[in-house]
């Protein structure tokens, strides 16, 4: 009898974003982009046939992973059998990651599916307490543009939102080849190391909405953008209210968001 449960490779299903990593050498590069600093689990989102998990369990750490689809987690209980107890049989964007963490550090990777990065992104920021580092590869597009600077045509809400809390550092490209199947453009691999003092001195939930207000209309000028929030006409008239959001820094959005605060 055959142990045939270790040949049946996972067939790549398109709605969940899969796109299986056959290139050993880019897994082990990836899982190495952990520092390890500051936490002692790591959760991996979407291990698929695990091709990165091989790689993190190697290191001195805990590995969790959430998997939504029943065919590769059946196929990672079946191949890497002391993981089983951590596998969490989930969809990463609904689930309470505090069932399993219960308030502790734990850092994020993956070679996320891209139907939901920027959902991942946004429930990570979410999460900032308890999550001090983040990597993984994303569509390249969007790896750039969370890492990007004011100034740049891919400056944006992720941008600013990510950088307010976290450094970014963009690492690596990997071609399309080195995937089953290929997606049709270039992944990208980035680093976020949350900041030594990642708590902002303004309103955060007015900091979101106003950077995602002014990037609404990312060519006019936030006095033209803003209007929506009401503000004073003497508020307006500071020259802060120029700018094009793409002009912005992340601490020029801090000291916005400040003006506004003491305007309201
Ligand atoms: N890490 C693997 C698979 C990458 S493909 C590799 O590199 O080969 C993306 C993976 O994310 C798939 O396994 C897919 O089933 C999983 N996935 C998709 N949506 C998910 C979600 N909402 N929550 C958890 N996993 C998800």
């Amino acid at each position: 009898m055959g142990n045939y449960s270790n040949q049946n490779q996972v067939k790549a299903k398109k709605h969940l974003g899969q796109h299986f990593l056959n290139d050993e050498s880019v897994a082990q590069d990836i899982a190495d982009t952990l520092t390890l600093k500051g936490y002692q689990q790591v959760l991996e989102i979407g291990p698929g046939m695990g091709v990165l998990t091989k790689y993190l369990l190697k290191k001195d750490m805990t590995t969790h992973v959430i998997e939504i689809d029943t065919e590769s987690v059946d196929y990672l209980k079946a191949n890497y059998l002391n993981l089983a107890p951590r596998i969490i049989e989930k969809d990463f964007l609904k689930y309470d990651l505090n069932q399993v963490f219960k308030g502790e550090p734990f850092a994020i990777i993956g070679n996320f599916p891209y139907n939901i990065s920027t959902q991942i992104v946004f429930k990570t920021l979410e999460l900032r307490d308890q999550i001090p580092e983040f990597s993984g590869m994303f569509q390249k597009e969007v790896a750039e543009r969370i890492c990007s600077k004011e100034g740049s045509k891919v400056y944006g809400i992720l941008s600013v939102l990510t950088q307010a809390f976290y450094d970014a550092e963009y690492l690596f490209t990997v071609p399309p080849n080195v995937f089953n199947p290929p997606p049709k453009v270039d992944s990208g691999v980035l680093r976020l190391i949350r900041k030594e003092n990642y708590h902002i001195p303004c309103d955060e939930a007015l900091f979101f909405k106003v950077v995602k207000t002014a990037f609404q209309q990312r060519r006019k000028t936030i006095r033209n953008s803003l209007k929506t929030l009401n503000l004073s006409d003497n508020l307006r008239e500071d020259s802060i209210f120029d700018k094009r959001p793409e002009q912005l820094t992340v601490n020029e959005f801090i000291n916005l968001t400040q003006l506004i605060e003491k305007d309201q």
